[in-house]
């Protein structure tokens, strides 16, 4: 099986129907209605058409979903069903990430999600050998004032599980200049950000110039500013590409429109990300699966995501080289 890299997926955001339900259950909460999909294979959200408003319909849907959590246990169960499917499908590290928001909003303490997604890595990684990082994560239409709160939180508790920052949400909301005093704040961690999806390329100017970064959440409207190409092509810069989120949430209205082929041939550092798999019915191997059946890549090309993936991953070096020899 190809050795695969989830890069950029939200912990709340992988957690499927079933084991939604089932936690909803034990904690004696309903799922709010119409949030899952007639089908029961997915979570659904209003969509009025744009690009925007389906961001935020959707934004709204996660923090339903995430709302169900109660406890340590629930935080380590979801990231032990994760990392459990996706090492099931060749997948040999995942960065994830986290939000200190989520887990207060359920009436948890950081160092309790802390806790248990520690503990769910840890059962998955006995159990089949994957690898994980979590990425503290800012939630942009949330304000300022809950991401320093959240730097904070996440300086005061270093942990060697969490090895970067990444900023989400509404990308129109705010600016990245507002929210360098939360990077800079949390420590000395690698730093993300989303940009170049729901806005577009001068977001991608504004987080490299904001946060120095050289990875970037999606990074796809690029593609839109030759210039700004030429830049982020120089610079080795790493695009987390999810294309099935890209395709339900309407960046691109088709795969052919979509940058995935054009990034990778450019000699930019493309790795795949789920996103949130259980939102956007997908999951990494299927990622995988896209960029063979709709963008042509060959095993060697597939393969060659999984290396930009282990070169850019937040790890430190000797767990880079355990996983580069598991690259064959
Ligand atoms: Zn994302």
């Amino acid at each position: 099986m190809l050795p695969k890299a989830d890069m950029h997926v939200h912990l709340e955001g992988t957690m499927a129907p079933d084991i939604t339900k089932r936690i909803a259950d034990r904690n004696g909460l309903q799922l709010k209605p119409g949030l899952l999909a007639a089908s029961g294979a997915h979570f659904q959200w209003e969509d009025d058409g744009t690009a925007q408003g389906a961001l935020m319909s959707f934004c709204n849907a996660y923090d339903d979903v995430a709302g169900v959590l109660r406890t340590v246990d629930d935080y380590a169960d979801i990231t032990y069903d994760y990392l459990h499917r996706v090492a099931g499908e060749g997948c040999i590290y995942a960065e994830i990430s986290i939000s200190a928001d989520h887990a207060l909003q359920v009436g948890l303490t950081y160092p309790q999600l802390l806790e248990g997604v520690t503990r769910g890595y840890e059962k998955a990684k006995q159990e089949s050998g994957i690898e994980a990082r979590f990425l503290s994560t800012f939630v942009r239409h949330y304000g300022v004032e809950k991401a320093l709160n959240a730097a904070k939180l996440t300086h005061d508790n270093p942990h060697p599980l969490v090895t970067g920052l990444n900023i989400a949400g509404d990308e129109n909301a705010l600016t990245f200049d507002d929210f360098i005093p939360a990077y800079e704040a949390a420590g000395a961690l690698h730093r993300t950000a989303h940009a170049g999806e729901a806005a577009g390329p001068e977001s991608v100017r504004a987080a490299r110039k904001a946060y120095s970064c050289k990875r970037f959440g999606h990074m796809v409207r690029a593609i839109e500013d030759e210039n700004l190409m030429k830049e982020l092509i120089a610079l080795g810069a790493a695009p987390e590409v999810c294309v099935s989120s890209n395709m339900v949430l309407k960046v691109f209205p088709d795969y052919k429109s979509h940058p995935l082929r054009r990034f990778f041939d450019a000699g930019l550092k493309v790795s795949l990300g789920s996103d949130d798999p259980a939102f956007f019915s997908t999951s990494i191997g299927q990622e995988y699966d896209i960029a063979r059946d709709h963008f042509g890549f060959h095993d060697d090309e597939l393969l060659q995501l999984t290396k930009n993936a282990i070169e850019t991953a937040f790890v430190d070096e000797d767990t880079r080289a355990d996983l580069q020899r598991r690259l064959g």
